[in-house]
């Protein structure tokens, strides 16, 4: 281990290799032009560093510095950053972007041309400390604590998808596929934004309780029971309007071409690992339109910041297990042995 001057060194959790972590003393870092410097507070460990832990994540390889869902309070300014203060409470929107590309240019530079997620392609704030860009850096609402910050995120991957349907969800009756953090934040998003009934769908009722727990109007468990007979008891002639598959299962997408009314729009937010063997008969005849969503976008964020602000929806129930960052390898430990697990948030 490299020795630095106690002032300058600070701690950071290294994936060396897959389901190997190591703690490193580093230097801390300076403030760039443009950058602020962050005491990290909270971390959150999501779906995707799962996926790189165990070395099975497509675009993502070891060593990384894992950690894209971060929340941390201002401590230093580079030159130039007037957004932020010193003091600030805040977390980060982790995009990389070129600005230059055509998609950039349209707006819509979640799906930049060369876009790197800060924590999957860059270095992460898995540390003590982390210099960032400060315009991706918004402020925490102050009822809102660092580690239910963390999981503002995925609420804004959530709203992103919300807001992909024409017209979005806005009196609409949705079914949601899978009621893990990303099925659960969809949902609740869903509701935030308008729906008029969310249903969510899993096999665990583990996670369908929580779902419930955070206001969604339905949770069904679809191992147990008729999802036809359920559909038609809740939604009756209107049927479902709009479904957004969370679960990655072909399965369940499926089942979805099956009972989503003609003319409604599937989105697809689930990162499936195989190609999909999809019905597309149905989608042809039935006029399904298919979408995809990726992340958010800054107003993705006002959204869900303001949405967790005001109390509209529950981040708090979702997070099951706190781990300081040193214990890291016992924080993925856990997600490997246990199955009631949801959120997971290291502490810093
Ligand atoms: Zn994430
Ligand atoms: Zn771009």
């Amino acid at each position: 281990m490299k020795a630095f001057h106690t002032e300058r060194a600070m701690k950071q959790a290294i994936l060396v290799a897959p389901e190997q972590f190591e703690i490193r003393e580093v230097e801390k870092p300076s403030p760039k032009k443009g950058e602020a410097l962050l005491k990290v507070k909270a971390v959150g460990i999501c779906g995707s560093d799962i996926h790189a832990y165990h070395g099975k994540h497509p675009f993502m390889s070891c060593p990384i510095v894992l950690g894209h869902e971060a929340a941390g309070e201002v401590v230093e300014l580079g030159e130039g950053v007037t957004n932020v203060a010193i003091g600030d409470r805040v977390l980060m929107r982790p995009q990389d972007i070129c600005g230059e590309c055509p998609m950039c240019k349209s707006g819509r530079y979640n799906i930049c041309k060369s876009l790197k997620v800060i924590g999957c392609q860059e270095t992460g704030a898995s540390s003590d400390y982390f210099a960032v860009d400060a315009e991706l850096l918004y402020k925490l609402p102050d009822n809102v604590a660092y580690d239910v910050g963390t999981v503002v995120e995925p609420l804004a991957v959530g709203v992103h998808a919300v807001k992909r349907p024409n017209g979005g969800v806005k009196g609409k009756n949705v079914v949601v596929i899978g009621a893990g953090t990303i099925g659960n934040v969809v949902a609740q998003s869903a509701k935030g934004l308008g729906a008029n009934k969310v249903m969510i769908t899993d096999v665990s009722d583990f996670k369908l309780d929580m779902a419930k727990k955070c206001g969604i109007d339905i949770a069904v468990n679809v191992a147990k029971e008729d999802i036809f007979k359920v559909i038609e008891e809740n939604y009756g002639v209107d049927g479902v309007d709009v479904v957004f598959e969370c679960s990655a299962n072909d399965g369940a997408l499926n089942q979805a071409l099956e009972y989503a009314r003609k003319g409604t729009t599937i989105v697809i937010v689930g990162v499936f690992g195989n190609k999909a063997t999809v019905n597309l008969a149905n989608v042809q005849d039935r006029e399904y339109d298919v979408i995809g969503t990726l992340m958010y976008l800054h107003e993705d964020y006002v959204d869900a910041l303001r949405l967790v602000g005001e109390g509209t929806v529950d981040l708090e129930t979702l997070i099951t297990h706190r781990f300081p960052l040193e214990k890291v390898a016992d924080a993925y430990q856990c997600i490997k042995e246990n199955k009631d697990v949801q959120k997971i948030i290291l502490t810093v």
